[in-house]
């Protein structure tokens, strides 16, 4: 595609606003006048669509179809009854679709892309949709660009447009371009565009134009907007109901068709089908897994972790295995440089002798080729270089004067890939190349080495003690920058290559493991998933730190990138469950790291911070980005952010996605348990020709409030620290397994039996009338007991009685409103003795006798 432009003028009033960045007066008046920096999104639904849809539901139609046939057969009331409450469960429906939608979109929030800006003379971090023209964008590798911007500054700035112009090779930026009039969008050298982003390199932007303005504003409405899919149990659930609903009408169709054979009266067969439509239908199956998940995602949002798509809360108890960056995320990314090496000796951090040049030279260098500075008491950056300004400082250095006194010409950015950087520096009437980074990538470009005395060629011999020295730092946990520098001729600083270099010395720094991290890995493990650690780090380094927090147990659990490309796919799938520890990786590995364990059946979560990650955590069945150093493309591909990028706080949403999926298959096994015993209870009062044990209202009445309170309590069920002590839910299997439609069916068969007793005593007591009122107050007595019994698998003595409150006022709550019913005789209720009470009472309290006592004895704590 190519898109013809005018060329941009930025609109910067005064020049010194470019040093300064806007003030907030500017930003306020520009943000008046232009609005805020957003794509007009598709409309959303409004609540009136929202609640049409809750009747398009199939279960809804069947309802309403009874609704409409009673009314013909004269049963007005019974009519009335179903249309009102399926009116009330739409709008219940609606508000609660609205509430969860709400929720979802302020986690979205949380997640939202920031940018960099330069206001009032300072770099601050602002959600992108605050930029305004005329700010000025610091950008970095990793930052999606948010606005249109012109190139001020550029170094080695490349910049992905594959959202605008489909060419997925990133482009080179240049300050200095400057663009013609009739240029092509993709030739626009000196422009930065909204939608595209940083793969490598850094550099300053004036924004030029924001939101429906910006080049991709205009081709908005091509663009895809990305809608949240049902979540796997959503679909299930959606599958479950249809299959439901055809069996409930074959059912149904059957018991008519025999009460009609058996001559009971058209009407009365017509009343019992329709009683068995509305027993079995579990009207309220759907909002409580809406409702449990927005419960559930805030839940994790507070505990650090961000599920940017809600699938990601199922996925979480299927994860087998976690492969997790090191820095930062098992360690705490604070680094302090602990040992030296130069002039063939090695010396502890405070060892350096003040005075002595070469000493100096080395910790000045390190000041130079480095980003990190001090700002109002903070030191800011790569915490690799934060180290080297703070022992610079420690022995009298300040880095802003060193900057100032040999200024930067000239750079080549850090890389993770080349594990190098290089800056270009005018000292005196010479032009200095200093290089730092990795100790192996940087000996092969080495051919002279400065000591004490001098500068000299270097030898095999010290070659090797380097070597050595790097590898004793690195057994110790310690991450190692080596140190050179050459001269470059000034005329060509822009040419200069990393070879030829002076070695200077190495410096070793500490990442201790973050405190948590231990334990995390230990439950990890007994939860039976395989942590893998994953690093730019050096081998030996990362042995190190993986032995002391229980990721590696013997050092042939790890190799390197370059090992792992010598394999075949098939190879490193054949090896895979032995490797615990992957060092010197690029992105690039990652990929094939995800893909070979999830050939093996598993799923996995990959953490990731870089633009490189962002394939990886694509293909991984749980993305999880750094929401602190994470880059936003990473977050963009991501399906979990953790706010404080902590290796325990994923272990801790995996228990949290445990908890919440069995939370979530309690409560739908308490609906269906219930709406057995009701189908039971019509079956046998067909069967027996009795009269009608329900009115379609009490089941109603049941079904949408005094049973969804109680699921709703049990889908809040306080998540409990056994879920981590059990394997990962297998992926494949399926939301009932035979033994729980076992226990459903026995369930709803003590229920069943409990009512029948009720309706027979009323029979022979009373007559059909105290007969059916009876089995609905049995009904919904017993259903409102087994409320408790449905909390977990184990009995609630053992949970302890009191640790769900929810529960207690769901059940009082409905014992409440049955009470209003019995005493003001609402839906046609007979008004019963207190013989008629207590055996209601007694009988419904059976069930759940029966079923705590089973889960005390059977049930292995
Ligand atoms: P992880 O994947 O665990 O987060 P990492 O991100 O720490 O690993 P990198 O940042 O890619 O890994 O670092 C790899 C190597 O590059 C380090 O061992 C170090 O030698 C070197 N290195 C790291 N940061 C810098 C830097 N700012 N300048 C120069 N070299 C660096």
């Amino acid at each position: 595609m190519s898109v013809m432009l005018k060329p941009v003028k930025p609109q910067l009033d005064e020049p010194e606003a470019i040093g300064q960045g806007l003030s907030d007066e500017e930003v306020r008046l520009r943000r008046e006048e232009d609005g805020f920096n957003e794509l007009q999104e598709e409309k959303r639904k409004s609540a009136g669509a929202v609640f049409i849809d809750q009747f398009k539901d199939f279960l809804v139609i069947i309802l309403n179809i009874a609704a409409v046939i009673s009314a013909f057969l004269g049963e007005v009331e019974s009519s009335i009854v179903i249309l009102s409450v399926v009116l009330l469960n739409a709008a219940l429906g609606t508000i609660q679709h609205v509430k969860a939608e709400k929720s979802l979109n302020s986690l979205k929030a949380m997640a939202a892309p920031s940018a960099n800006v330069l206001r009032n003379g300072k770099v601050v971090q602002i959600p992108s949709r605050e930029v305004v023209t005329g700010d000025i964008l610091i950008i970095n590798a990793g930052d999606y660009i948010c606005a249109d911007a012109r190139i001020l500054e550029s170094h080695s700035l490349l910049i992905n447009e594959s959202s605008l112009t489909g060419e997925s090779v990133p482009v080179e930026k240049n300050a200095e371009f400057v663009s013609g009039e009739h240029v092509a969008l993709g030739d626009r050298k000196d422009m930065a565009f909204s939608g595209s982003f940083v793969t490598s390199g850094r550099g300053k932007a004036v924004v030029t134009a924001i939101g429906m303005d910006t080049e991709i504003g205009k081709i908005a409405d091509l663009l895809e907007h990305a809608k949240e899919k049902s979540t796997p149990l959503q679909e299930r659930l959606d599958q479950f109901g249809k299959a439901l609903a055809i069996g409930i009408t074959v059912i149904c169709v059957i018991v008519f068709g025999l009460d009609v054979i058996r001559g009971r009266e058209l009407s009365d067969s017509f009343m019992f089908a329709v009683s068995l439509a509305v027993a079995a239908i579990p009207e309220a199956l759907s909002s409580i897994v809406t409702i449990v998940l927005a419960f559930g995602t805030q839940k994790m949002a507070k505990e650090n972790a961000i599920i940017r798509k809600l699938h990601a809360v199922e996925s979480l108890g299927n994860i087998s295995v976690i492969c997790s960056d090191k820095t930062g995320t098992l360690t705490q990314n604070k680094m302090t440089v602990q040992l030296f090496y130069t002039d063939g000796q090695m010396l502890g951090h405070d060892q350096l002798q003040p005075g002595n040049k070469h000493h100096e030279k080395l910790l000045r260098m390190a000041l130079l080729c480095n980003d990190a500075l001090t700002a109002d008491g903070q030191e800011i950056g790569d915490p690799t270089e934060v180290a080297l300004v703070h022992i610079g400082k420690q022995y009298g250095f300040d880095e802003q004067a060193e900057r100032e006194l040999n200024p930067r010409v000239g750079e080549i950015p850090f890389d993770s890939r080349r594990k190098l950087m290089s800056t270009i520096h005018r000292i005196g009437h010479k032009q200095v190349m200093v290089t730092k980074g990795a100790t192996d990538v940087l000996i092969p470009r080495i051919s002279r080495i400065e000591l004490a005395g001098g500068v000299q060629a270097i030898s095999l011999h010290q070659i090797e003690s380097i070597r050595q020295a790097s590898h004793s730092f690195a057994d110790g946990g310690l991450r190692v920058l080596a140190l050179a520098y050459k001269e470059v001729l000034p005329t060509l600083p822009g040419a200069a290559q990393e070879e030829g270099l002076t070695f200077l010395g190495l410096i070793a720094m500490m990442d201790p493991p973050r405190e948590e991290t231990e334990q995390a890995v230990a439950d990890c493990i007994h939860a039976g998933i395989k942590p893998v650690m994953i690093t730019g780090d050096h081998k030996i380094t990362a042995i190190a730190i993986a032995g002391q927090i229980g990721i590696l147990k013997d050092p042939s659990e790890a190799v390197e990138g370059k090992d792992i490309e010598k394999l075949s796919d098939e190879e490193l799938k054949a090896q895979i469950d032995r490797i615990s520890v992957y060092a010197r990786v690029s992105p690039e590995h990652k990929i094939r790291i995800v893909r070979a364990w999830q050939e093996k059946g598993n799923v996995v979560a990959m953490t990731g911070d870089g633009v490189n990650d962002a394939p990886a955590l694509k293909q991984a069945d749980i993305g999880v980005a750094m929401g602190m150093a994470g880059t936003e493309v990473a977050k963009d591909a991501s399906s979990m952010v953790l706010t404080d990028d902590n290796f325990s706080t994923i272990v801790k949403a995996i228990s949290n996605g445990r908890s919440m999926y069995n939370n979530i298959k309690n409560a739908i096994q308490f609906l269906l348990s219930g709406n057995a015993g009701a189908i039971f209870v019509v079956i046998y009062a067909s069967l027996f020709a009795l009269p009608v044990p329900f009115l379609p209202a009490h089941l109603l009445f049941i079904n949408l409030l005094t049973d969804s309170l109680p699921a709703i309590a049990i889908g809040l069920e306080p998540h409990s620290k056994k879920v981590m002590k059990e394997k990962p839910r297998d992926k494949d299997e399926g939301l009932f397994s035979k033994r729980d439609v076992m226990q459903i069916t026995t369930e709803g068969l003590l229920i069943a039996a409990v009512t029948i007793i009720a309706f027979q005593y009323g029979l022979s007591a009373g007559g059909p009338a105290d007969a059916t009122t009876m089995a609905f107050a049995t009904l919904c007595l017993a259903r409102l007991f087994h409320g408790f019994n449905c909390r977990s698998k184990d009995s609630i003595f053992r949970l302890g009685l009191f640790t769900n409150i929810a529960c207690w006022t769901a059940f009082l709550i409905g014992v409440i409103l049955l009470n209003l019913v019995l005493t003001f005789g609402l839906f046609e209720a007979a008004a019963l003795d207190k013989v008629q009470l207590y055996i209601i009472y007694g009988l419904a309290f059976v069930p759940f006798v029966v079923i705590q006592t089973w889960k005390l004895i059977f049930v292995k704590s």
